[in-house]
């Protein structure tokens, strides 16, 4: 998992922006956070364990002064540098990559795949059509050159998008980094295209015909910032979208609609919205809690969950509530909660999901790391339901999806869902 960003003009201290940029795409992982930034004269690297606000204090940021610079989130060391045939390649990426059985690459996964790939190429754009032609998986990349940034999409699921400021031109995995720091949407970067960002604008180097086009859906259901725009679609309407289709479709007598916080939010409103039922969150998320699918380890993705979430006893007490949660992988956190809340006088819990039963580990970066952790690939819903002591357990479907995202389901990843 990954968050990327780069900015690029012409005698122009870009390093504000990049920081800001980077840091609104801290959702996406908080493992490590690095930047590298050219003024002209030389490149300047910087990386570390630990969150961009950690990282780069004001005084960091006085040595990193560049006008070509790029960033990221990520759960490994970046930005990473390679010498190639054409030269060094500097380049941050978001993706899960590994060669397909044909090729000369077996040993090699995600970076160090990318770095021979595009080695051994005489230009970044050829680089990024081997890896496209020879690699599985998917990716978006941003990679500092002396002209400018190269950016690039694979296949369509991991998002990157354009936008641009007062003769600065930028790019990053959502449109959430442009806000803050008051960069215009221009459009994606479209899947299978290679763009260049200078003080003069974005042109496309090169555009790959992909068939088919999959966007990442789990970035609309859970993955991206609610305020981003991913591919056209504004998060919090697509989820607010699914929660009034789960109302419709599975509608349910009850006090209160809580959301599981923070993904489950959008997806409550939606359905408070449509049910007429009163939206009344009932957990208080802890401010300095993690993602709980961001720590690399099980057990520790298991303790974040234990500990992020407060709920308030008052507000359950004698309620009939319905839960709304993006997604259940082990159905573990969802047992912790409803015991807790059972213990705390519940007289109802129903939990409404926004995506179809999770079915396998995605094979593109994100969530779940095996097949076998998917509780919906081993028991029934009515099993999990019962298992998990709920009143009553629906799933958000495919077409659930499509209509909500305004895409057809040819366009949709939907492999976690064996779809
Ligand atoms: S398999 Fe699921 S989580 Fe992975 S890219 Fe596809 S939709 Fe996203």
């Amino acid at each position: 998992m990954a968050g990327i960003f780069g900015i690029a003009s012409k005698h122009n201290n870009n390093t504000e922006d990049l920081f800001l940029g980077t840091h609104y795409l801290q959702h996406r992982a908080q493992e490590y956070g690095g930047f590298a930034t050219f003024n002209g004269y030389r490149v300047h690297f910087e990386s570390d364990k630990g969150l961009v606000r950690q990282n780069f204090p004001k005084e960091k940021l006085e040595e990193l002064k560049g006008d070509i610079c790029i960033g990221s989130v990520s759960t490994e060391n970046q930005p990473i540098h390679v010498l190639g045939k054409a030269g060094t390649f500097i380049f941050c990426f978001d993706g899960n990559l590994r060669p397909s059985k044909e090729t000369e690459y077996q040993g090699f996964r995600d970076s160090s795949l990318i770095s021979r790939v595009i080695s051994q190429e005489d230009c970044f754009e050829k680089g990024i059509e081997s890896l496209v032609n020879q690699v599985e998986g998917d990716f978006a990349i941003v990679s500092l050159a002396r002209e400018g940034i190269y950016a690039a999409r694979g296949l369509g699921r991991k998002p990157l998008i354009l936008g641009q400021k007062n003769g600065s031109y930028a790019v990053s995995s959502e449109s959430n980094s442009f806000i803050n720091t008051g960069i215009k949407i221009i459009r994606d970067v479209e899947p299978g295209e290679v763009v260049l960002l200078t003080s003069d604008g974005v042109e496309t180097v090169t555009k790959l015909d992909i068939q088919p086009i999959k966007y990442g859906t789990f970035e609309w259901v859970y993955t991206a910032y609610p305020a981003s725009i991913i591919d056209g679609r504004l998060v919090a309407n697509v989820r607010r979208r699914i929660g009034e289709a789960l109302a419709k479709q599975f509608p349910v007598e009850a006090d209160i609609v809580s959301p599981v916080p923070n993904s489950g939010r959008w997806h409550a409103v939606g359905y408070a919205e449509a049910s007429g039922i009163t939206f009344q969150p009932i957990f208080i998320r802890y401010d300095y809690s993690d993602r709980s699918f961001t720590p690399q380890q099980q057990i520790d993705r298991d303790f974040e969950a234990k500990t992020k979430l407060i709920p308030i006893e008052s507000l359950v007490e004698g309620k009939r509530i319905i839960l709304i949660d993006d997604s259940i992988v082990r159905g573990t956190q969802t047992r912790n909660q409803v015991i807790r809340l059972r213990e705390m006088g519940a007289k109802e819990i129903h939990v409404r999901i926004a995506c179809p039963p999770l079915m396998h580990a995605c094979s593109y970066g994100q969530t779940t790391k095996e097949d076998n952790d998917c509780i919906a690939s081993k028991i029934s819903i009515k099993e999990i339901q019962e298992k998990l002591k709920l009143d009553s357990l629906e799933y958000a479907t495919i077409p659930i999806l499509e209509k909500s995202t305004g895409y057809p389901r040819e366009m949709l990843c939907l492999e976690c869902w064996g779809k």
